[in-house]
């Protein structure tokens, strides 16, 4: 009702008041509905020096627990994914060093409470920022966000109320915290417009997960006015203030059309992944948590083709015990349904650490000591896994997955590792299934020119395009300079994927895909035709997938295989798979 009088109201003004702002779309879909401005208050704390040490303390210690408390009552309350981000918020709020420095300053400084936290809550997240990698920058706001729930709960400060939105919401902010957000009730949420963060941010996440158009590097948002009508659009990053009719009505079709699209593609959430001449493949999901089970089988996904475990280390702030994985490992393979599920060993260095365990800086990271040769010399970390592993093993269809091998000896090593272990479970009379398939990630070139002689070390490939790429032409992956040159049209990529796949299936081993190549619509004839069996991808890119390969045939993609497998540069190739593409009108 309220937005049809806004619409009403918006028309009668007419078109002059429309105002166009712009940032990056990180969350597809149309939102229209009434901005609620969710900054969050900064707290005025003045400075000043006080005697009784022992009571500031306390009365710092009181408001802190009642913070947790609080945030402690929200994880009760929240949905899976919120709980997720509230119970690290948690983890993080509770971390005994988090008011050192503030108890230093009450101490020896003998500041009084409110400043000691402004002060050391804005020190640790600068030094929080200053990292390099973007989830630890991201959590600077975090800790910003912690002090100034200290801060409020000292003054009795109320916050914005995020509990009691209308429908149609659409939140405006500098950044919303995951303790604002955990209040929010997401069906009353139209979309979400920020002035900072970044795709990894919590919010973004979060929101994809739950399909909330959402925008971020707004810079100019903050223009934006409470209980303003607005329009947004979470793919190309276009917000409307105050939206004329018409540019509603061109929105409302881009969404129809969007929705339509998804509708038409739920026909191919139980069909078998066949081509028109009857080859069958497998599309499995890229997840990264138990939770993501769920969006993965709505999606039609036949398995998961990687579980990216890093993520339970990079989330926690210690080494997660053998019986947190345990627990982690369980819930995944029981909500599969008794569908495989890939699940991959540490796959940490490179680009990503943990911050609870620094490893030493090195000239070239992602040459350097990362994955399985970490956990190769740290045997009691990969064991701890294994043993989580194995123990899980009993609750569905587990197979794991080894990171960055390079050659035969590395994985007759891990086997080795894997033997023992086995042992170790079997004397303290553990039950697990001793017959998990065991398998190596094609990523480097050594290992897919090795491939036939891997493959009889195995029971199955599965190609790493995402490395695999950055190791064959020298290209670091994340690196904006050169990135025109990371490419996997490359002829000497696509060599090795032929290898890959030969490989195993000389050794008669299935050969996958998890890299990003593997959801690519113009790539995935061509590896069809190479013969891949397994493609895996993020959840929401397997129906299109499905639809697509249900429209090839077999035969013409290999013919297109033979074709592109004669051609010399990156270029011919590209052209050549997208002349298929528009040719087969796919
Ligand atoms: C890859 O390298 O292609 C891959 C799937 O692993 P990650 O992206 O996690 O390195
Ligand atoms: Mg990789």
């Amino acid at each position: 009702m309220l937005l049809k009088i806004n619409l009403e109201k918006n028309k009668r003004e007419g078109e002059s008041m429309e105002q166009t702002l712009y940032g990056k779309g990180v969350s597809k879909g149309i939102g229209i509905g009434k901005a609620k401005i969710t900054e969050t208050q900064e707290v005025g704390v003045s400075e000043f020096k006080i005697e009784d040490t022992e009571n500031e303390w306390h009365f710092l210690q009181d408001c802190y627990q009642k913070v947790i408390q609080e945030t402690e009552t929200l994880v009760n309350g929240a949905t899976s994914t919120q709980k997720e981000i509230m119970e690290a918020y948690v983890m993080l709020l509770k971390d005994p060093s988090l008011l050192a420095e503030a108890k230093k300053m009450i101490d020896q400084e003998k500041y009084n409470a409110g400043y000691a936290v402004k002060k050391s809550f804005s020190n640790l997240a600068q030094h929080f920022e200053e990292m390099k990698d973007p989830y630890f920058a991201t959590r600077a706001s975090d800790i910003l966000d912690m002090g100034n729930r200290i801060l409020a709960q000292m003054v009795q400060q109320e916050e914005i109320d995020l509990e009691h939105l209308e429908d149609h919401t659409i939140l405006v902010g500098k950044e919303i915290t995951a303790s604002q957000i955990a209040k929010v009730n997401l069906q009353q949420i139209e979309g979400i417009i920020l002035q900072e963060g970044n795709e990894n941010s919590h919010v973004s996440i979060m929101a994809r997960t739950n399909e909330i158009p959402t925008i971020v590097g707004a810079r100019e948002c903050m223009k934006i006015q409470d209980q303003q009508f607005l329009a947004m659009d979470g793919e190309s990053g276009e917000i409307t203030i105050q939206p004329s009719q018409e540019t509603i009505t061109q929105l409302r079709k881009r969404q129809e059309e969007w929705l339509d699209k998804k509708e038409s593609l739920k026909q191919y959430q139980h069909k078998v992944s066949q081509t028109i001449d009857g080859r069958k493949v497998e599309i499995y999901a890229n997840i990264g948590h138990p939770q993501d089970m769920k969006k993965a089988l709505e999606n039609g996904a036949e398995g998961v083709g990687l579980f990216r475990s890093e993520f339970l280390y990079m989330e926690s702030n210690h080494m997660p015990t053998e019986e947190e994985q345990f627990q982690a490992y369980q819930e995944v393979l029981k909500s599969a349904n008794g569908k495989k599920v890939i699940i991959r060993t540490l796959d940490i260095g490179g680009d990503k650490d943990l911050k609870y365990w620094q490893l030493e800086p090195e000239e070239n990271p992602f040459l350097g000591y990362r994955a399985i040769r970490i956990c190769l010399a740290e045997p009691s970390i990969f064991k701890t896994q294994l043993r989580a592993l194995y123990r899980a093993s009993q609750f569905g269809k587990l197979s794991i997955m080894f990171p960055m091998i390079c050659s035969l000896e590395e994985m007759r090593e891990v086997k080795k590792i894997v033997k023992e272990t086995q042992m170790e479970l079997e004397k303290s009379g553990e039950s697990f299934d001793p017959h998990v398939p065991l398998g190596v990630m094609i990523e480097i070139p050594s290992s897919a020119l090795m491939a036939n002689e891997l493959a009889k070390e195995c029971d199955f490939f599965s190609i790493g395009t995402n490395d695999l790429i950055q190791y064959t032409l020298a290209v670091e992956r994340g690196n904006v300079k050169i990135e025109k040159l990371y490419t996997k049209y490359h002829p000497a990529v696509i060599r090795f994927i032929k290898m890959a796949i030969e490989g195993a299936h000389q050794a008669n081993i299935p050969c996958g895909m998890c890299g990003e190549a593997a959801a690519e619509k113009i790539f995935i004839p061509l590896l069809m035709g190479l013969g891949l069996d397994e493609f895996s991808m993020n959840p929401s890119r397997i129906l299109n997938t499905r639809r697509l390969i249900c429209r090839l045939e077999e035969k013409s993609c290999r013919e297109l295989a033979n074709q592109v497998l004669k051609l010399k540069t990156a270029k011919e190739i590209k052209d050549c798979l997208i002349a298929y593409n528009q040719d087969h009108h796919l």
